[in-house]
Formats: C-alpha cells, structure tokens, sequence
C-alpha cells in the first residue's frame, strides 16, 4: 500500500470573494491510498484563516508517511498515520476521505452506511454568491437557477444593504447571509433586523471568532437565527460556543476527518443546534466525502465543486437543488477523461 499525492489548481468561475480575501484559483491536493487494486481519494483543501497552506502540506507529504505493517484494516491506518500529519486538519481530512474511501470499497459498501448516516432523506444545497462588482450579481444570481437556496457573503462595511437589495432584484429565493467574521458590533442589530425582512434564513459568523460576548449578545435580540463557522472548528469547541449560536457549520476542512464531523453532528443534537454541513473551494473529492454526512443534517451548503471550472472528478450530483449521492462503493468518486493525463 501507498500513500501518494498531487497538487492541482482549482480555477473559480468568478473570483471568490468573502469578507477577508480574494482569489481566482486555489491549489488543492489530492491525497491517494493505493492498495494495488483499489484506489482511495480525498482531497485537503488548505485555508489561511486557519495558518494552512498548500506548501505546508507538500513538506510533511514529501517527508514521506510512514504506513503500518499490516494495512489491511482503516482504523489501524489511521491511527498510525495521524500523528505524523502535524495537526494540519485540511491535511488530516484528505487522508482521513481518501481511507474511507477506500475502506469502503474494500468492503463494497457506501461511506454512510459505513458511519451509520442515515442517507433517506438528502438535504437541499445552498449555491454561494461570492463578494465582488455589483454589476455581476444579476450575471450570478442567473446561474443559481438550478438552486432553491442562495448563500450570499456579506461583511463589506457600507455595501451589505447594497448587496442584498440588488440580488432581491434579481430573485426572490431565500438567502443564507455568510458575514465570514466581517461586521461591526454596533450595526449587527439594525442589521439582523432588516434582514430579517428580506427572506433570510440565517446568518452565519457575523463577529469575529474570538469576539463571543459580542455574539451571545446579538443571539438575543437578532430576529435571525445565528450559526457559529469559524468558531466551530471541531466537537470540542461546541460546548464552548452554544450559548452564543443557534447552529453550527461543520466542515471536514476544518474538523479533520468524517469521524470527527459525525461526532459534531451527534454532539450538537445533543445540544439542540442546528446544523449546517459547509465546504471550502473543492472539488468533488471533497464535497462528495462530506455528501456521506449530509443526510443528517438540516441546512447543506456543499456547493465547492460547483463554483470551479475544472472538477476533476464527478460524484454527487444535484437534483432539484438536492443532494444525491453516487450509487457506488466507498465515497463514490469517478475520474473526467480529459483529467486522466494529469490525475487518477
Ligand atoms: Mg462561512
């Protein structure tokens, strides 16, 4: 068995844009496990918010993982070749999906029954409308009409209200507000409270990771439910954070493996929060692992791959704006033929 790995650059439809940066491509790495007949795939999808980069990746997989003695079970795998990912959590969940996918392949069953996910009821995705030029919105908003459910990044102080009114000319669709850390503690209320008006659903990070007073203290009073993202990272945070939020955002780039998003899935039913299953930019290695949790949870915003123009691969598709998994083994993942010169 083998671990390998290749760099591929993910090129954005339109450039992303969110409260903090702005990018035209990412370089993603697509991390195999080769047993010789089966291949397992999974995707790191690397964030700077969280001190992550591409590079950083390459040095601890060039370093070469070392692999147990006897590979033929993923739990032993696994916990032999965590500790040698350096707690790089983009680079922990690569491993940990493409395992996973090839466990289940291995074994001829789909990753969510593998993780006892019940996968009856697939939710709908959101489709994310990214920050840029307000004469692009309309342009954006036409190619979400496969979508019921629009994610629109907000955090631009002075623009917010400019935004929104420019999309609501363009569609009436509900909209999830994504304010990625980005607003100011005095307007947030006045804020919620318009929003509230405009058919939103919920907002998602409006403060600041470290800034919780700020948020418990909008929870309160918002007319808006508020879901925690950047301030939830893994299982143990949500104690943490459930005071301040009415949901979370989970998302295997952050949390590090399908074991551990599972974990924040049940934790937070414990808790009585919502939950919403999140991506990066990916590809459809990433989203379709992440598809294998999406049946237990209640908002889905799986739309990584959707928003690039060279998906290697194909897995879950979408139908009627809803999630439908591939009805393969494993994670469910087939190669594009015209990507067979650069990846496999
Ligand atoms: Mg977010």
């Amino acid at each position: 068995m083998e671990i390998d790995h290749k760099i591929y650059r993910v090129e954005l439809k339109h450039t992303f844009g969110i409260s903090r940066s702005k990018n035209d491509w990412y370089d993603i790495v697509i991390i195999y496990i080769n047993d010789g007949s089966i291949i397992g795939r999974g995707e790191a999808a690397p964030s700077v918010r969280y001190n992550e980069s591409t590079e950083r990746i390459i040095s601890v997989l060039n370093k070469s993982i070392q692999l147990p003695e006897d590979c033929s079970d993923r739990q032993v795998i696994w916990d032999f070749v965590f500790p040698q990912l350096q707690g790089i959590r983009a680079l922990e969940a690569g491993v940990s999906m493409a395992l996973w996918d090839w466990w289940g392949q291995k074994l001829g069953k789909p990753i969510f029954e593998l993780l006892n996910v019940d996968a009856s009821r697939m939710p709908l995705t959101s489709f994310t409308i990214s920050i840029g030029q307000l004469e692009e919105i309309g342009q954006k908003v036409e190619e979400t009409e496969p979508y019921s459910i629009l994610k629109v990044k907000l955090g631009t102080p002075g623009m917010d209200k400019e935004i929104i009114k420019e999309v609501r000319r363009h569609t009436d669709k509900l909209i999830r507000i994504d304010a990625n850390e980005g607003w100011e503690k005095d307007s947030a209320f006045e804020m919620a409270k318009w929003l509230a008006d405009q058919n939103v659903e919920f907002i998602e990070q409006p403060f600041p990771a470290n800034d919780l007073n700020a948020t418990a203290e909008l929870k309160q009073r918002s007319p808006l439910q508020i879901y925690a993202d950047e301030n939830s990272l893994v299982a143990n945070d949500i104690n943490q954070i459930r005071h301040a939020f009415h949901g979370i955002n989970i998302k295997l780039m952050k949390c590090g493996s399908l074991e551990e998003g599972k974990k924040m899935i049940d934790m937070a039913r414990l808790y009585d929060l919502k939950i919403m299953l999140g991506c990066m930019v990916e590809t459809s290695v990433g989203i379709t692992a992440a598809s294998h949790l999406a049946g237990e949870v209640d908002a889905a915003d799986l739309d990584g791959n959707l928003l690039i123009e060279n998906d290697p691969y194909s897995g879950v598709k979408i139908k009627d704006g809803r999630l439908v998994l591939p009805e393969l083994y494993g994670s469910g993942l087939k190669l594009n033929p015209s990507f067979k010169e650069l990846l496999y």
